[in-house]
């Protein structure tokens, strides 16, 4: 119908009229005025040029053995590998200012440390690929203190022993995944930008040693709202088009969501949190893969536990929280932490989430766009043997390295042997005793040095076979326009973390060309030392105490050399700063190995490799586990499993060509491999599958794929049982 004659619809066709025409000049006029002011800031942005940086990231396998070692981070000689809950990955960056040419690489990998043996081979190989392009000064390792990571790769004999040797499948994979994911960083590179954010995770975290914190100055710990640090520092890297690429952040917290009784390597609760990241953004790829690269690094987690339950007596279930950590009734073995979780599975994953989820929050906000020339710095300190110089009239003196009685403690995460108590500040004539005769008294002037600690292990005064402890360690700061980067070489307790950023920034901002730096510290970076607390934490010797290595003045060394670091970015001497002395590279022949060889894989008579034992069921309901076990190989044997491979998938029928489409492998949450080691060379896997609410209704299989026949560590030969599976239906 149209607009004619008819007066009351006449009166309503002009208001519609004139309504029309008033939106489409406001529509007009907004566009006009939006184009405009695009205009003038494009015509801005062209006067001030944006800075934008070189940014290549990389991720790549570097899981190892799963089975038949000990895993690295508690110490406890029954915690050995059997099996695998999530891949463990190598996440490099790399950050080039191309008006310089300079540039950095900060890697993150899922292990409990890097230790000086990998960096020293770490950095040969990067040397033979790259030349001088990467080295000491401006490439960064650190770890990301995962507990469920294979041991093995050390050069100093006391985590040799705790490793039960050096393993050179343990070290290699490492090498090989650190500098794989450096490699595809190094290709990947292109322009773009980055923003900083900064938030807090709330509930993640708590200090696992309160009554140290409560030591340090009143009025220090006026300034703080909380005992741990909860802010997470996000560093989000796009393209010039806006694109994401990679994002790269600091967290204080211990991954020990898994505890001291899982046997599956596993990247705890930081790496899960990156495998959320970066299947949020690498839509469609399988765990492991696609190109956005998401790291959790570790930062100043020495007294932070993620055991948010606090410490309770196992056997009566009452609070532990005091001095010594002791229960009633059985001591201090008793007390023990608990995730907020139904289990250790679960408090991975609730803890993994909310750092992730905050890391989102801060990546979808961030606005803040760093910008600045990238500078680094790196010296090598011989830490047993630095002068503070506290003020014109005091100083002091690390010590050689040696351990405390409460490092025997362990902590609520992890608890010890023996009854060892933390806050232990008097030695014991019975194991003072023992420890006279099996390793040798200490000197009185380490004793001296360490007091208030008593020693139980004298490391600094062990040099056989090799030296027990490091004496010279790598300290070093990476800065990216007004972010810095402070590696450290162990485990910073949260005040020392903060002493430590505090004078770093200062001493960036000193020169008053640069404000508003900001300073994370990453953790477990370079060179194992173990724990760095206060001088105040310090005196009550609770485990961290105990177990910072190079006595009370440990953490006054460091903040002068980090400060004699940033001294010089700030003044542009980096080039005068001393090298320091160069560490020692123990070749592989000297280091000890205990590791037993594996036995040669056997199998029942009338069996073969992938038969069958214990099938899956007809239908599973969603929440339901699938599970297979497989007649197998130890999976410590398949040597070319380890990295970039699968243990095994689930696969889903898509019915139409009769095609099975890999939906999960053994990267994914969701899957769990479990070696059952049997008698005279025999053993089994289970596969498991918990199967998300989420899943597609519809006919899957499980599959275990490839055993290797294999000659101890050397290239393995196929043995054809690729393609074992079991098929199933999943149902409402
Ligand atoms: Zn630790």
């Amino acid at each position: 119908m149209g607009c004619k004659n008819v007066s009351p619809l006449g009166i309503g066709c002009t208001i519609l009229f004139v309504l029309m025409t008033a939106v489409a000049v406001t529509i007009i006029a907004v566009f006009y005025i939006t184009e405009k002011l695009r205009a003038e800031a494009d015509s801005r942005s062209a006067e001030e040029p944006s800075y934008y940086y070189q940014i290549g990231v990389g991720r790549a396998d570097c899981t190892g053995p799963i089975a038949n070692l000990p895993l690295m981070g508690y110490a406890n000689p029954d915690q050995t590998a059997a099996g695998l809950h999530t891949r463990l990955y190598s996440r490099a960056f790399i950050v080039a200012d191309p008006s310089t040419s300079r540039r950095v690489v900060f890697v993150s990998t899922d292990i409990a440390m890097v230790s000086q043996k990998l960096r020293l081979e770490v950095m040969k190989l990067l040397k033979r690929k790259y030349g001088s392009l990467y080295r000491q000064d401006n490439v960064v390792l650190s770890g990301t203190h995962t507990h469920s990571g294979p041991a093995g790769y050390f050069q100093y004999t006391l985590c040799l022993i705790t490793s039960k040797g050096y393993i050179k499948p343990s070290i290699n994979a490492l090498i090989n995944g650190i500098v794989k994911s450096i490699d595809i960083a190094h290709k990947s590179m292109k322009p773009g930008k980055i923003l900083v954010n900064k938030g807090e995770v709330e509930g993640s975290n708590i200090n696992r040693s309160p009554y140290s914190y409560l030591q340090n100055p009143k009025e220090e710990r006026a300034r703080y709202k909380s005992n741990t640090d909860q802010e997470l520092v996000l560093l989000k890297m796009v393209d010039l088009d806006g694109h994401g690429i990679g994002a790269l952040s600091w967290f204080a917290v211990h991954p020990v969501s898994m505890n001291n009784t899982n046997h599956l390597v596993s990247s705890d609760n930081m790496g899960y949190a990156s495998y959320l990241f970066e299947q949020e953004k690498n839509t469609g790829s399988l765990p492991g893969k696609g190109p956005f690269v998401a790291a959790f690094a570790s930062s100043n987690l020495g007294d932070v536990s993620s055991n948010t339950q606090g410490p309770h007596c196992v056997n009566t279930g009452e609070s532990c929280d005091n001095p010594d950590s002791t229960c009633p009734v059985g001591g201090p073995s008793m007390c023990m932490s608990s995730g907020p979780g139904r289990d250790m599975f679960d408090s991975t994953a609730i803890i993994g989430r909310s750092i992730y989820n905050k890391a989102k929050e801060l990546s979808r906000t961030a606005t803040r766009e760093i910008k600045g020339p990238i500078n680094f710095a790196h010296q090598w300190v011989n830490m047993s043997d630095v002068t503070v110089q506290f003020n014109s009239t005091h100083k002091g003196h690390t010590c050689k390295p040696a351990l405390g009685y409460s490092f025997a403690a362990g902590t609520t995460d992890g608890v010890g042997a023996f009854n060892f108590t933390q806050g232990t500040v008097e030695g014991d004539p019975f194991w003072d005793s023992i420890r006279d005769v099996l390793l040798g008294k200490p000197s009185n002037e380490t004793q001296e040095c360490h007091l208030p600690k008593p020693i139980l292990f004298n490391t600094g005064e062990m040099t056989k076979p090799v030296p027990w402890h490091p004496d010279i360690v790598d300290v070093q700061i990476l800065t990216i326009g007004t972010l810095a980067i402070v590696a450290v070489p162990g485990e910073f307790t949260t005040m020392s973390g903060r002493r430590l950023r505090e004078t770093v920034k200062s001493e960036l901002e000193s020169s008053g060309s640069v404000k508003d730096i900001d300073v994370v510290v990453a953790g477990l970076c370079n060179v194992y030392t173990h724990y760095i607390t206060t001088y105040e934490e310090y005196q009550v010797q609770r485990y961290e105490g105990a177990s910072t290595i190079y006595g009370p003045h440990t953490l006054s060394a460091y903040i002068q050399s980090f400060r004699g670091l940033a001294k010089a970015i700030a003044e542009n001497s980096v080039d005068q700063l001393p090298k320091g002395p160069e560490p020692p590279d123990f070749p592989d022949k000297k280091l000890i190995s205990l590791l037993p060889p594996n036995p040669v894989d056997k199998k029942p008579n009338n069996t073969a490799f992938g038969d069958v034992v214990m099938d899956a069921q007809a239908a599973y309901k969603p929440g339901d586990v699938a599970e297979v076990t497989f007649i197998s190989g130890n999976p410590r044997n398949s040597v070319g499993f380890m990295a970039g491979g699968t243990f095994l998938t689930v696969e889903k029928s898509d019915h139409v060509g009769g095609r099975w489409v890999v939906r999960y492998n053994d990267a994914s949450w969701d899957t769990r491999l479990y070696w059952n080691k049997g008698l005279r060379g025999h053993s089994n896997v289970t596969v498991s599958w918990h199967i998300p609410y989420s899943v597609e209704i519809g006919t899957y299989r499980i599959r275990h794929f490839g055993h290797f026949k294999t000659l101890q560590f050397l290239k393995p030969i196929f043995n054809p049982y690729n393609g074992s599976s079991t098929t199933f239906q999943v149902t409402n």
